[in-house]
């Protein structure tokens, strides 16, 4: 079902793998909210090109500096050279320093091409996107450093990964030890005080259905906090799952070294699983398996289509 969006926006609405890329037609400033993953960096430059009909990129605004955010910044900056890229408060000197572990990248074992960025948007300021300005609010939980999009001329809500239709991205810091549940819940309620009429998130359709949305992310949290291995166990799972999408196949092998990359970091991953990379790896390449994602062919774990 698709609903309508505001005049002057469009959704190029993209998958799992990349983020969806949010294009503001303006004579001025043509801007695209997040750039998808890198390995389709020329599918997303391709998309932004025939929307923008011979227009030059001019902006690019990012919600926070996960890899399928961020992957395309790169291949867009290159073929724009006069995009400015405008990123979140909190991680820029990780940027500047290009530092992989901060930005993620080392520990989920994903890869973006390196940017730079030419400004930092500021928390409850705004910025002026199509004919409107945007107000830029927290959205700690998912990633701490991350933000939302709000225009309350026209209700609508770019919630990047604190909201989907169903649900909302990995809570990464308590995989680390770190509180998080507590910051998404702080994000829902704010969205549930904001009460748009239209949420465009980071992943899947642009929705309608909010209010029962945001009921069923809180009542989700609840379960994560109940037994936060949940948690944990989607987060090994999505990990895997996206690497499988972003390669088609991977071997026992580099499943393993995957899980030992992500277990140096991951402190509950450490007090819950297997020490040994190796058994993880047949652990959730069953767990795949028997959620209808992936099949098995010999040592390798191959992506259903
Ligand atoms: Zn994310």
């Amino acid at each position: 079902m698709s609903v309508r969006l505001p005049d002057g926006l469009q959704v190029l609405e993209r998958g799992w793998l990349s983020s969806n890329n949010i294009v503001f037609h303006d004579p001025e400033w043509p801007t695209v909210v997040d750039t998808g993953y890198g390995s389709q960096g020329a599918q997303t430059l391709a998309l932004v090109q025939a929307a923008l009909q011979g227009q030059a990129l001019r902006r690019i605004v990012n919600t926070h500096l996960h890899s399928d955010h961020v992957g395309g910044n790169a291949v867009l900056k290159r073929h724009y050279p006069s995009c400015q890229i405008l990123i979140p408060p909190g991680l820029q000197d990780a940027v500047t320093a290009w530092d992989e572990t901060r930005l993620s990248y080392t520990p989920t074992g994903q890869h973006c091409e390196r940017f730079t960025h030419d400004g930092v948007l500021t928390l409850h300021g705004t910025v002026r996107l199509g004919q409107h300005d945007w107000q830029v609010l927290p959205a700690a939980g998912h990633d701490h450093d991350m933000v939302m999009l709000w225009c309350g001329e026209l209700g609508t809500l770019i919630s990047a990964d604190a909201l989907w239709e169903k649900g909302f991205g990995i809570i990464f810091s308590e995989l680390m030890g770190e509180p998080g549940f507590g910051r998404q819940q702080a994000t829902l309620d704010l969205i549930a005080q904001l009460a748009p009429r239209l949420v465009i998130p980071g992943h899947g359709a642009p929705f309608t259905e909010v209010e029962s949305a945001v009921r069923n992310a809180q009542s989700r949290i609840q379960w994560l906090m109940d037994d936060p291995r949940r948690n944990a166990d989607n987060a090994m799972k999505a990990l895997l799952a996206f690497k499988l999408m972003a390669h088609q196949r991977l071997s026992l092998a580099e499943i393993a070294h995957l899980f030992q990359q992500s277990q140096l970091f991951n402190t509950v991953v450490r007090e819950h699983y297997p020490q040994d990379p190796a058994e993880l790896a047949a652990r959730f390449a069953v767990q795949l398996e028997k959620a209808g994602v992936a099949r098995r062919e010999g040592d390798d774990l191959v992506l259903k289509s």
